[in-house]
């Protein structure tokens, strides 16, 4: 792209982008005076859209005229509700609609599928995280070697980059499961990490661990939304993410799950029961022996919560209206323009860490600051551009194609600028 550093130009780029009406269907935090901020941090709280409202009152109005006939009167009953969010969930990360489902949040479904997918023996029992993983899912595989009586020093193995370096190379994963694949019972990857913005290679990722028998398990919470990562060709076991990050589904909203169709229909599994896993068919007979659902939906404990799904629902549906190809599409020029942006500025204070790669990033740019001065963060804040501080001395920035402009973008960097 020949992009120019001028308002003007941003501006003729949001006139001639096909979905900048997008961004008049969400609510746009305001200053005192009524300008938008600046929002890029899309990849920690999405921005609500305007109709999620009415998604959720639907419900409410549900419960209130028909109490629990709710859950086979009205539009969308609750009995079936998470099925209203499945094929546009599957076609979010490429996967078929057996595959997918809905339910609880990430780290608890991260939980869950390491009870089937973590099956440690004495001697293949450890497990591959990346050295800069989610605090989160560092917690949950430390406490997953604990209960299986593990010891986490040993246990543990970290994907570091090199010396130096701040991004993750696939021949280095290779060299570990290459060298101790015989011990490695899962690895469990961020697909994009939530630090550097890296968008590593699933299928790659999966044939490696697969070469010597290990489970691959991803983390797409910074990847839904935000890029395709083709689950289901990917060929991974398993993958879990959150809806309230670029799915924009509000705080602390549900997790969907992914488990390839190659188990879909292996009974004989380790799982965690409730009713919701149960046969449908027979859920209600009550005395009924416990007998599994195929696919992912065998894999849910609980009834859901409704009026979080119809959060998602709302949400779910503008994507259906959009579609990933032209999100991403958008998204390569936003965040290449961003990138254009920062590097005119002539500063040895930051430094963009994230790949420059389009294919291997996907909307977050990383901005590394000299010396870990928090106060650049701190002065974006006060001039009303959300970003977010993650130690030891990143900016994250994410301008989402969803709802973020060309105008944003130019507004930001100039502000930047003048800041440094
Ligand atoms: C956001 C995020 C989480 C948060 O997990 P919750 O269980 O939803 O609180 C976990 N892991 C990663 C990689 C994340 O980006």
């Amino acid at each position: 792209m020949n992009y120019q550093n001028s308002l003007a130009y941003a501006q003729q780029l949001d006139k001639d982008d096909p979905l900048a009406y997008l961004r008049n269907q969400f609510h746009i935090p305001k200053d005192k005076e009524g300008n938008d901020w600046l929002y890029f941090t899309g990849n920690s709280l999405g921005l609500q859209p305007k109709q999620t409202q009415k998604y959720i009152q639907q419900e409410l109005d549900d419960w209130a005229n028909f109490g629990v006939e709710g859950h086979f009167e009205g539009e969308t009953p609750w009995l079936p509700y998470h099925e209203f969010l499945t094929n546009n969930m599957a076609k979010i990360v490429g996967a078929k609609p057996l595959e997918v489902v809905v339910m609880n949040t990430l780290t608890t479904n991260l939980h869950l599928l390491m009870v089937s997918f973590y099956q440690p023996t004495k001697q293949k029992y450890k497990i591959v995280i990346e050295s800069d993983a989610f605090p989160s899912d560092r917690y949950a595989v430390q406490s997953q070697l604990q209960f299986h009586g593990f010891n986490t020093e040993d246990g543990l193995i970290e994907w570091k980059p090199r010396d130096g370096e701040e991004l993750l190379r696939i021949e280095d994963l290779e060299a570990i499961v290459e060298e101790q694949g015989d011990e490695i019972a899962l690895l469990l990857i961020g697909g994009v990490n939530y630090y550097t913005g890296q968008y590593l290679d699933i299928k790659r990722i999966a044939e490696i661990g697969h070469a010597k028998n290990c489970m691959v398990g991803i983390d797409l919470a910074h990847g839904a939304g935000n890029v395709q990562p083709n689950l289901h060709d990917s060929g991974v076991d398993f993958a879990a993410w959150c809806t309230y990050k670029y799915l924009n589904s509000g705080p602390g909203s549900l997790s969907g799950l992914f488990v390839h169709e190659k188990h879909a229909h292996n009974k004989d599994l380790p799982r965690f029961a409730g009713w919701w896993n149960h046969n449908k068919e027979t859920r209600f007979n009550m005395r009924q022996p416990f007998d599994v659902m195929a696919g992912a939906e065998g894999w849910q404990l609980s009834n859901p919560p409704i009026l979080s799904m119809a959060a998602i629902r709302s949400s779910l549906d503008l994507f259906e209206k959009v579609g990933m190809d032209a999100l991403r599409e958008k998204s390569e020029k936003l965040t290449g323009y961003f990138e254009y942006l920062i590097k005119q500025i002539d500063t040895n204070r930051i430094k963009i860490i994230t790949p420059s790669n389009p294919k291997e990033r996907g909307c977050q740019l990383s901005i590394q600051v000299q010396n870990a001065d928090k106060s650049l963060h701190q002065k974006l804040t006060d001039h009303h551009i959300i970003t977010d501080w993650r130690e030891p001395d990143v900016i994250r920035c994410a301008p989402v194609p969803m709802y973020n402009s060309f105008e944003d973008v130019f507004r930001m960097v100039t502000t930047l600028k003048e800041l440094l």
